[in-house]
């Protein structure tokens, strides 16, 4: 079988009790039903723990206020998998971060970029990220159920497209022209595609067509203050966040005391003086935001395979890079510098709460395209 894996695939290691940001933690950890059955099976202490760790009748979980894993150990590491070794864990606690897809030919290896190893090794890898081909004997389910392998192949191309396309935006305005022209792309191929019928082929050459126009005047990049203002005040930031996401809590209360006493006038102003100063002094920010909105692209957009959701998979990067612009803008403007690992932590938790949080990123989401008077 044809095997894609994104660049930096192989250099993942987890760092376990080193992980200043554990996964084990801040989220609800759904369990399989061949992890359920084996954990009811489970005799003596384990299975009296596991027992007490399991909630949930139907589709039980671990950690169901998201607070953290009963497993997790004080120095860091997985008391399960020190006690049964890794094949005994859950599916989601071997897999993560990795990304694996199947979609018919061929698979897809990727990691996930809300694992903070794997957003650090994107920054290192911000130039770099492409798929590295072979043919593997290993085996892999095949993930969806649809077989139009002509329109597999189409997305495919039409996301090497998207990707060069942004990717070659040299300066912030450039990027927020290409993401706009982004932005009206998806809203045109969905809307063609899903509720006017046409082809999979002619919807993306149309769309593909749009890219080469004029940019509309919805505000991409940056956002004006006042939509990321409503962007924050949607369940993005709750006061719950102290427990679940400390680091994300932080960050957003660094927005409030810098921004809540502004109106919006002097907020935009502010915003557009940090953004300025920033990108003087580190032209080449401009180029990982880029490269961010790129790895969302490689790792959702192939899902309008099976949910032709063209403009989610847009907007969600929009949104994911806008926010990241937005907290790193503010770490620099506090402590005179956003080194990579504070970077990494800063995409890590917005990766959290926009892509895992599937409530809270349809929420923003719906937010933005109502704001921007639909695309
Ligand atoms: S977040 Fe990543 S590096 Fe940290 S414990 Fe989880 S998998 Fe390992």
């Amino acid at each position: 079988m044809l095997v894609r894996r994104i660049s930096y695939y192989d250099e993942f290691i987890c760092l376990q009790g080193a992980c200043p940001q554990s996964c084990c933690k801040g989220w609800r950890i759904p369990l399989d039903d061949r992890a359920i059955r084996r954990f009811r099976k489970e005799k003596g202490l384990l299975g009296l723990e596991l027992k007490l760790a399991m909630h949930g009748k139907a589709q039980p979980s671990f950690s169901p206020y998201c607070i953290r894993c009963p497993f997790l150990r004080l120095d860091g590491r997985c008391d399960m998998q020190l006690r049964k070794g890794e094949r005994y864990l859950a599916d989601i606690c071997r897999v993560y971060p990795r990304i694996i897809a199947c979609p018919g030919p061929y698979a897809e290896l990727q990691l996930d970029l809300s694992c903070v190893h794997v957003a650090e090794l994107f920054l290192a890898h911000a130039d770099a990220q492409y798929f590295v081909e072979e043919e593997s004997d290993a085996e892999y389910e095949r993930t969806g159920d649809n077989e139009d392998m002509e329109y597999l192949e189409m997305l495919g191309k039409s996301r090497d497209e998207l990707c060069s396309f942004v990717i070659a935006a040299a300066d912030a305005e450039a990027l927020d022209a290409a993401l706009r022209k982004l932005a009206a792309f998806g809203g045109r191929v969905q809307d063609r595609m899903m509720r006017e019928g046409i082809s999979e082929a002619e919807a993306l050459a149309e769309g593909a067509e749009l890219l080469k126009s004029e940019a509309t005047d919805l505000p991409c990049f940056p956002l004006p203050i006042a939509l990321l203002n409503d962007l924050m005040s949607t369940d993005f930031y709750q006061d719950a966040l102290r427990y679940v996401l400390p680091f994300l809590y932080k960050l957003c209360k660094m927005y409030y005391r810098h921004f809540d006493k502004l109106s919006y006038e002097q907020g935009e102003k502010e915003l557009q003086r940090m953004f300025a100063k920033y990108i003087a002094e580190k032209p080449q920010r401009v180029h990982m935001y880029a490269a961010y909105y790129k790895s969302c692209l490689l790792r959702t957009y192939m899902e309008c395979y099976e949910d032709y959701s063209f403009l989610k998979h847009i907007l969600l990067g929009v949104i994911g890079s806008n926010m990241i612009m937005l907290f790193d803008l503010l770490w620099h403007e506090k402590y005179g510098k956003t080194a990579d690992e504070d970077l990494a932590k800063i995409i890590s938790v917005c990766e959290r709460r926009i892509y895992h949080n599937e409530a809270v990123g349809k929420e923003m989401m719906k937010l933005l395209i109502k704001r921007s008077d639909g695309i």
